[in-house]
């Protein structure tokens, strides 16, 4: 059993695929082929933004988000505390302080009330100038942008919206990756929409950030690649990823969004009354990049993988370690009781096997290894 099964994916769509990496191979288009055009256009109708510009990864879309912003030293990036390090990283990369902020221990999405703690802490501080709330989709679910809204107007503050996990999410009829002043998606592999590679994109309704934005992933071109006015990175799409991504996309909304959320409903059936299961907010639709219970204690969650692994069915831990825990972030100063959700998340959650082609055979068998286990531990 695969946690996530591209092989299989690629199997499935196989001759489709051969055909467009064959046309590009024959155009000899390798950068910022048609391909590429034609990606964006169709990823900017479907969620609903004027302009998408594709770059390199996931990462580079928030940092070339962020440095069109002209965020610098001195400003605060408010990011949750649990999720990737990437949303994180890219804020320190361009010189701005990252400011953790608390989740929602129901939808592990950034908190409100954290947020506006934390903002109100900067700012009694003075030290540091509040510019962006970097909101993540964490696995799959949007987050709850109307009240981030609310709170981004009031301290006159940019949402960045990070949804490299919630492409193809859904809140009352809006798309992920539509709720952000910009947001940004990756096309890793493992994402629910992914290349065979690394890849990216950046969503905006903004005529003047767009422009910025093409500018900045191409070095920061004016005229021509060789007429620079700007400093920004190499961070472009390859023409291959693109046709890859054209073939999979038309897959991602014809049947695999429903193919997950239906393995997801399967899964929460089977299991709520073991453990916690993900809650979809009302009115919302989960991409389910991962589909995460939460278990009664870091001793039973362990126990558990570990039985899982002898079972040769394979489990993930998203995420370990609060992003305030970091090495890296070592030097930005905390105190563990702002973070009290993410600290017990990190503790009891736990990743099972999740994606478009899981079978129902073999969402019996986890299931059927989870429940063993817990009857064995927890005595009944
Ligand atoms: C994967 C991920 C990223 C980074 O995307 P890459 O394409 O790997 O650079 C950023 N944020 C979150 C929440 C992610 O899960």
């Amino acid at each position: 059993m695969e946690f996530r099964d591209l092989k299989t994916q690629y199997e499935s769509m196989k001759d489709e695929m051969q055909i467009a990496l064959n046309k590009v191979l024959d155009a000899g288009n390798y950068i910022m082929g048609q391909e590429v055009r034609e990606l964006e256009t169709k990823l900017a109708h479907y969620v609903g933004k004027k302009y998408c510009i594709t770059c390199a990864n996931g990462t580079d879309a928030l940092q070339l988000a962020l440095m069109a912003w002209d965020i610098k030293e001195g400003d605060a990036v408010f990011v949750p505390d649990f999720t990737f390090f990437s949303s994180a990283e890219v804020v320190s990369l361009v010189g701005a302080t990252p400011v953790f902020v608390d989740v929602y221990k129901e939808t592990f999405n950034i908190s409100i009330e954290s947020l506006e703690e934390q903002i109100d802490r900067v700012v009694s501080e003075g030290k540091l100038t509040p510019k962006v709330i970097v909101a993540v989709d964490l696995f799959g679910q949007v987050a709850d942008y109307a009240r981030l809204r609310t709170i981004a107007d009031k301290y006159n503050m940019y949402i960045l919206e990070d949804a490299a996990q919630g492409f193809g999410g859904v809140l009352n009829g809006v798309r992920a990756c539509n709720f952000g002043d910009i947001s940004t998606t990756s096309f890793f592999p493992a994402k629910p929409l992914g290349c065979y590679g690394d890849g990216g994109a950046i969503f905006t309704d903004n005529p003047e950030w767009n422009e910025v934005l093409c500018s900045l992933r191409i070095h920061g071109k004016g005229k021509s690649k060789y007429d620079n006015i700007r400093i920004g990175l190499n961070s472009r799409l390859d023409t291959l990823q693109a046709a890859i991504l054209n073939v999979k996309f038309d897959k991602f909304v014809e049947y695999e969004l429903d193919k997950v959320d239906e393995c997801a409903k399967y899964y929460t059936e089977k299991l709520e009354n073991w453990v916690e299961t993900p809650k979809v907010i009302e009115g919302g639709i989960s991409s389910w990049a991962q589909y995460s219970i939460l278990l009664n204690s870091q001793e039973e969650r362990d126990g558990l993988q570990a039985f899982l692994k002898e079972n040769d069915i394979p489990s993930m831990i998203y995420y370990e370690k609060p992003l305030h825990n970091q090495l890296a972030f070592a030097h930005i100063p905390y105190e563990n009781k702002w973070y009290e959700n993410t600290i017990m998340l990190c503790q009891r959650v736990l990743s099972l096997p999740m994606h478009p082609y899981l079978s129902e055979a073999d969402m019996d068998k986890v299931v059927g290894c989870i429940v063993c286990y817990l009857e064995k531990v927890r005595k009944i």
